[in-house]
């Protein structure tokens, strides 16, 4: 009898395990086949979806066939408890932030991705088997994965908290020569101290369970000095790179649980977050190092420029010079986005077109406020994906248009990019406005852009300021050109 309970034992084991294992399989399948789908607007929202269901199974086989040590996972009640309290308000805060709101959130998010990474490091550390510790000492696979998990982890949390500040205006950037010195000394001291403790050899975890208390403080202080120098230009290849450490640090944990859906999925971010590091890098022509060790451009004090006169153009001129032009190209930027006014920009592409012109659109890869925001802002307003044309490709166009309309961008467009070695963004590839024969910029004064410094392409002789909030100018735009 007990030997027929032992072999139902053993078939019901093998049965709930290969369940998980094909469940974790179907997750990762959805994983990669969501990503793929996200590289195309059309499909980008089932992308999204299709990688949702795969979590959700991830997780619910997880916690009902999941076993450790032959039991099954137990707390159930709590862990339920923390779910739905996590999922309503990360679907309130979703569902109410405010698009311009939107790269805050994402580095929110990210953060929490970090901290959760490192709370399983911290959780674990105290548990690392006392047999694997005697026989192989700290110097195995599982330490380094819980200390990696930890420190990236801390880093990736901290490091978002402050690119949340620096988006949502909160906080400064703190350029300092010392400040690279700083960092280096912080990153040599977290790498010390993770030989440090691999190589203590054969010890009582207990007894040194306050050493990863140490560590994580360390992390948590070189997340935020590594990321509070960087600002300007440099800030989307830094939240690009915040993301990948995410990925990678929940692999970490993937890797300590043995659990493939989680390392599947922490590679996939990881490797994805690295794709779009290298790319952000190439297209804003600097080298990652660059990008951590050092400012763009200059110190920052731009040179002192003939600012000459601003000049403005009516509502009636601006839309007689459009409606009587060949080729237009619209720079979108992050105003834009403010003024949610991405539809009726549409509205007057149409209207142009529907006249004989022939619209473009120029996306800068930095502009607005996270990696690919005028794509998605953009395609939220069905605008033809093939009229989205990368900087570098339409700027070789613009000496052949006859107005280039910018519309709440600035710093993407700022020639002292190009022309002033001193200005903090110098280096950064523009949108080269000012060969267009005419330059009309809509934005509501003269605020500066997210890099805070002059932009003198207002001040040039080609540009007329079209002053107001983008919407409202852009709908009494549409209706002039209606009336012509
Ligand atoms: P900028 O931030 O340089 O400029 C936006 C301009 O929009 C402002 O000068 C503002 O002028 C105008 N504006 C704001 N609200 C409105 C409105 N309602 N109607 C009309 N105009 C408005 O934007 P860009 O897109 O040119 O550049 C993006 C910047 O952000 C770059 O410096 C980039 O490095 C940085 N960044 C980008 C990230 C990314 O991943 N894309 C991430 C982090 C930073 P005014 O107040 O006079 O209206």
């Amino acid at each position: 009898m007990d030997k027929i309970i032992t072999i139902t034992e053993n078939i019901s084991f093998t049965m709930t395990d290969s369940i998980l294992e094909l469940s974790y399989l179907i997750a990762s399948v959805l994983f990669i086949v969501g990503l793929k789908m996200l590289s195309n607007p059309e499909s980008a929202r089932r992308g999204n979806t299709y990688a949702a269901i795969g979590m959700v199974l991830a997780i619910i086989t997880t916690i009902l066939f999941h076993k450790q040590d032959g039991q099954p996972i137990g707390n159930i009640g709590y862990i339920l408890v923390a779910i739905v309290i996590g999922t309503i308000v990360g679907w309130t805060i979703a569902m109410k932030v405010k698009m311009t709101a939107m790269p805050q959130l994402v580095s929110l998010f990210n953060g929490m991705g970090g901290a959760s990474a490192a709370l399983i490091s911290l959780m674990e550390f105290p548990h690392i088997s006392a047999a694997l510790v005697a026989e192989h000492g700290m110097m195995n696979g599982h330490v380094l994965a819980i200390l990696l998990g930890l420190v990236i982890g801390s880093v990736s949390f901290a490091g978002s908290m402050i690119a949340f500040g620096k988006l949502d205006g909160r906080i400064g950037d703190i350029r300092s020569p010392l400040m690279r010195y700083i960092n280096i000394g912080l990153l040599v001291i977290v790498v010390g101290f993770i030989v440090y403790i691999m190589t203590l050899g054969s010890v009582k975890i207990d007894e040194i369970t306050y050493l990863i208390y140490i560590l994580l403080a360390i992390a948590l202080v070189y997340g935020i000095a590594f990321v509070m120098p960087i600002g300007g230009a440099d800030m989307p290849v830094v939240i690009s790179l915040l993301n990948s450490f995410t990925g990678v640090a929940a692999a970490m944990g993937g890797f300590l649980y043995n659990n493939q859906a989680m390392l599947t999925g922490g590679i996939l971010v990881g490797s994805a977050g690295t794709i779009l590091t290298v790319l952000m890098c190439n297209a804003m022509n600097r080298s990652l190092l660059n990008v951590i060790i050092g400012a763009f451009g200059g110190g920052g004090a731009a040179m002192v420029h003939e600012e000459g006169n601003i000049r403005e153009i009516t509502l009636s001129d601006a839309a007689v010079l459009l409606n009587y032009s060949q080729k237009v190209v619209i720079v979108p930027g992050y105003g834009l986005a403010v003024a949610q006014a991405q539809h009726i920009c549409h509205d007057l592409d149409k209207l142009l077109e529907s006249k004989g012109v022939e619209v473009k659109y120029a996306i800068h890869p930095v502009a607005g406020r996270m990696p690919g925001h005028m794509n998605v802002l953009l395609a939220e307003a069905d605008v033809p994906y093939e009229k989205l044309i990368e900087s570098e490709h339409i700027n070789p166009d613009l000496p052949n248009t006859d107005v280039v309309v910018v519309i709440g961008a600035n710093d993407v467009v700022n020639p002292a990019a190009q022309d002033d070695p001193s200005s903090p963004i110098y280096g950064m590839p523009i949108v080269n406005a000012r060969a267009a024969k005419n330059i009309i910029v809509m934005k509501r004064g003269m605020g500066k852009g997210y890099a805070a410094i002059e932009n003198y392409l207002f001040f040039n002789d080609k540009t007329r300021m079209l002053f107001g909030n983008a919407k409202d100018t852009l709908q009494a735009l549409v209706a002039e050109i209606k009336e012509l």
